[in-house]
């Protein structure tokens, strides 16, 4: 499908990807760019690519297809770098978790000639760097194209062929709305996460160490998604900021309803919405 991939940040995802293309048989040369010698080696060590750089202008050179697998702070600079020796007709796509600011931040740094096409694998795990990746990560998940009005069809085509060989199903849609959409259902989840976990080490009346041994169900979930790399969400919180607000201006109104409920002892408002909450589990199980 692509005579050479460059995979730009060797962590979960870019790793998943190059496991994914190999098995696939998508790529017929996978180099991969990485800062930290030791990822490096890494990548080698595991046949993830088939040459690693610690440039990402020199694993771009020459590549059909090329990946921002990076946090997506790291975007602008690397666009601004790999815009200099891409060839015409390239096309450059991303994983990152927020779609907007890639059209802020990258697309300005590209050349004319070269077709941008945004994307979001919807899947990972609380796990990060190179070991962390595995072929399978994107069966049967869905990835999110987020094409700007002028990308050419052939080139959003091929990406979401190339997403779909991987195992994934395709959806595309307008970047700001995948940033609402994503906003509710995986950024205001993980803020959550993160601060119920941060409330609970910060107490004077409970120990750690009792949260840590009493830790039951519904904590111990939210500790695994508030082990998530701290780099990738710090970046997202900065550059999802308006949609973030927006969803967590609606669930903090509706947790105010909540606390009022309990105060006033209203059953029936906890048990209705509980017994509707139950109901969109079982819709996605
Ligand atoms: P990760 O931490 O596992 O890997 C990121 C890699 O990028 C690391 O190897 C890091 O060393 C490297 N890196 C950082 N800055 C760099 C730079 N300037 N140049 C080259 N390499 C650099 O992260 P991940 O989970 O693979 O996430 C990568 C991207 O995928 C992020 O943009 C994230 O938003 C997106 N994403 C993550 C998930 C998830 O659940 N983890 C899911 C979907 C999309």
């Amino acid at each position: 499908m692509f005579a050479r991939v460059a995979l730009i940040g060797m962590g979960l995802i870019g790793s998943s990807m190059a496991l994914a293309m190999r098995r696939a048989g998508l790529a017929g040369e996978i180099v991969g760019a990485a800062r930290s010698a030791a990822t490096r080696d890494t990548a080698l060590r595991l046949r993830l690519a088939d040459a690693m750089f610690a440039e990402a202008a020199e694993a771009a050179r020459g590549a059909d297809l090329v990946v921002l697998a990076t946090p997506i702070g790291a975007f602008g600079a690397i666009a601004a770098e790999i815009g200099e020796v891409l060839e015409a007709g390239a096309i450059v796509t991303d994983v990152g978790s927020v779609k907007g600011m890639v059209l802020r931040d990258v697309a300005p740094h590209l050349p004319l000639n070269v077709h941008l096409v945004p994307g979001h694998p919807v899947a990972g795990t609380e796990h990060s760097g190179p070991e962390a990746g595995f072929a399978e990560l994107f069966e049967n998940r869905w990835c999110i194209l987020t094409p700007p009005d002028d990308a050419e069809a052939a080139a959003v085509d091929k990406v979401a062929e190339l997403w779909r060989r991987m195992g994934a199903k395709v959806e595309i849609m307008p970047a700001q709305h995948h940033d609402l959409v994503l906003a509710i259902t995986s950024h205001v989840p993980h803020l959550i996460a993160y601060n119920i976990v941060g409330t609970a080490s910060d107490l004077e009346t409970v120990t750690q160490s009792e949260v840590i041994k009493f830790s039951a169900g519904g904590f111990r979930d939210f500790t695994r998604i508030a082990a998530s790399d701290p780099t990738m969400w710090r970046d997202v919180f900065l550059n999802n900021k308006e949609a973030v607000l927006e969803m967590l201006g609606r669930f903090v109104e509706d947790l105010t309803a909540l606390q009022r409920a309990i105060r006033w002892g209203e059953g029936e408002t906890l048990f209705d919405l509980f017994t509707h909450t139950r109901a969109i589990r079982r819709s996605i199980v």
